[in-house]
């Protein structure tokens, strides 16, 4: 393998295994997905990589009971947009939850949990979703 190749392939696992996003460091605004540039400052911005701790709030919440494919042996499950402390909002499926806990304002905290398997070799696919805090 290229030297060159290593730097990117562990942004990559770090992108998929940490809520890593982007922060403008002139007006204070972060951003997930990340942003290149600042919506607010444009040129004027100063744009770095920021990692979110991932704890949030719900915001909004709606429950999915007809799956995408892949998804049909999950449903139903809930998804929320969840408002990171840092600012930024996400989407996610909420689990380990009871029903009360899917209200607006509940509090969250991030695990990664298995998303979905592709093709015949099964490959595992891990992203964020969000768990309610006690
Ligand atoms: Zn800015």
């Amino acid at each position: 393998m290229h030297k060159a190749n290593v730097p990117m392939a562990w942004r990559r696992f770090k992108s998929k295994y940490n809520l890593v996003g982007t922060k403008c460091t002139k007006c204070n605004s972060s951003f997930y997905p990340p942003r290149l540039i600042c919506p607010k400052c444009r040129r004027e911005g100063k744009i770095e990589e920021f990692e979110f701790k991932g704890t949030g709030k719900i915001v909004s919440y709606t429950i999915i009971r007809s799956g995408p494919d892949g998804f049909e042996k999950q449903t139903p499950y809930p998804i929320a947009i969840v408002e990171l402390d840092e600012g930024a909002r996400v989407t996610g499926q909420i689990v380990d939850y009871e029903d009360s806990d899917l209200a607006i304002g509940k509090k969250v905290a991030p695990v990664f949990r298995k998303v979905y398997e592709s093709g015949k070799e099964g490959i595992i696919h891990y992203g964020i979703k969000f768990k309610p805090e006690n």
